[in-house]
């Protein structure tokens, strides 16, 4: 939360003698002391997710379909402070639609719904990458093109989240869906609209292809986390009472069997998507 100030600010505001729940509360109303409603948002974010909202330094995530982006640390306030709403927002749908999925699972599912962390940035202008998910930790881009609004920010934190999941399970996508992603990009080779089928969601790269699939931002772990908000969002759909036509899984073969994997490994078995036999209802 302090990485960006000089050494020993956060430690002269917030001593170390503080509880650890205490000193998390400091450095928060410390950092947010400027803008009282962003520090209101930032405690309920802290209060409903243990995570802290923190700046980031890295400035090596700043890197999108091979071009480096420069990036500088920054927290949501002032005008920001809105993305700390949407976040909220987001998590409280997350629970909400895996409470109900839990409930119905027939094996626990294992998927883990909080980062360790946030850290922000922001890039000069509007630019990629909108965030980024590694070792545990989300960044957070203030100016990410896909952070303008609620919903645009719950499917790209729950992509995200995915990476952390499958970087927790040691590579996960590599191993179960590898083999059957480069056949996809064997096949479709350079027909962008071949892609179709196969993309679990609908962002492209400018004058490109799917995002996993484009020729610059190509990856197994893109694909699986692409595949894992398409589960994300049939299930809320279907809990709403309008499935999404049709369900992925019957669109092909490769498809099913990337599903059935991911449905396996990450949500305890529970598959609420139609039968491709019956067609829909
Ligand atoms: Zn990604």
């Amino acid at each position: 939360m302090c990485a960006d100030l000089a050494p020993g600010t956060c430690g002269k505001a917030c001593p170390a003698t503080l509880s650890a729940r205490e000193h998390a509360e400091c450095l928060i109303a410390f950092r947010f002391a400027g803008d009282a409603e962003a520090l209101e948002l930032a405690r309920s974010l802290y209060a409903k997710t243990g995570v802290l909202p923190g700046v980031d330094t890295t400035r090596s995530q700043g890197t999108y379909a091979g071009t480096r982006v420069p990036t500088r640390p920054a927290l949501p306030l002032g005008d920001h402070r809105q993305h700390l709403a949407w976040l909220i927002a987001s998590f409280d749908r997350y629970d909400a639609v895996f409470t109900r999925l839990a409930a119905r699972a027939p094996r626990p599912i294992d998927f883990r719904l909080h980062p360790d962390a946030f850290v922000f940035f922001s890039t000069e202008t509007r630019a990629f990458p909108s965030a980024w998910g590694q070792g545990g930790v989300v960044g957070y881009n203030l100016e990410g093109p896909l952070h303008t609004n609620e919903r645009d920010v719950l499917e790209t934190v729950f992509h995200e989240l995915f990476h952390l999941n499958d970087e927790r399970r040691g590579g996960w996508s590599a191993s179960a869906l590898g083999e059957l992603f480069e056949g996809i990009v064997h096949r479709c080779g350079s027909d962008h609209e071949c892609f179709g089928d196969f993309a679990p969601h609908d962002t492209r790269v400018p004058d490109g292809t799917y995002y996993p699939f484009d020729e610059r931002t190509r990856d197994v772990r893109e694909y699986a986390a692409e595949l894992a908000l398409r589960y994300f969002r049939e299930h809320e759909a279907i809990l709403e009472g309008a499935p999404l036509e049709p369900p992925f899984k019957c669109v092909s073969e490769d498809n099913r069997v990337a599903w059935e994997r991911l449905v396996e490994d990450f949500f305890g078995g529970l598959d609420l998507a139609r039968d491709c036999a019956l067609g829909p209802t």
